[in-house]
């Protein structure tokens, strides 16, 4: 018991003023785990290097003094992993509404506009830059 005791006191000592786990260090071990075993599987070896190397790398930030650079990369996964998720749902309601609706881009701001389908042309004012431009349905 007492070894345990001083193993977890070794560890808590250790790990003070470390920046330890985050979501983007999740991301790196994952990613790094899947390269590993489809390197296996296809047999390309560069990708079982790229996966060791995710490994050190999620190791590097797990022990990383630097805390608010750590934080910062952190901020920048999940502000990046979130724009991918909404482009995906929003794509996938794209395909899902084609029929019904036409969609297309502000030709000045470039957001995502749409349009039911069989209006014909018409007047059509941005709803984020209050540009006009005439878009067929
Ligand atoms: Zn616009």
């Amino acid at each position: 018991m007492i070894f345990f005791y001083k193993l977890k006191t070794w560890i808590a000592r250790f790990m003070e003023g470390r920046y330890g786990p985050d979501q983007f260090g999740i991301f790196t071990l994952i990613a790094g785990l899947v390269l590993s075993v489809l390197s296996g599987f296809i047999g390309l070896p560069v990708l079982g290097l790229l996966g060791t190397s995710l490994y050190i790398y999620t190791l590097f930030r797990l022990f990383s003094r630097n805390r608010s650079k750590r934080i910062a990369e952190n901020q920048k996964y999940l502000s990046l992993s979130s724009d991918t998720k909404t482009k995906a749902r929003q794509f996938v309601l794209r395909q899902k509404n084609r029929k019904e609706y036409r969609y297309f881009r502000c030709p000045q701001c470039k957001v995502l506009l749409r349009m039911k389908r069989g209006t014909g042309e018409k007047e059509i004012t941005c709803a984020k830059c209050q540009h006009q431009f005439r878009q067929k349905a």
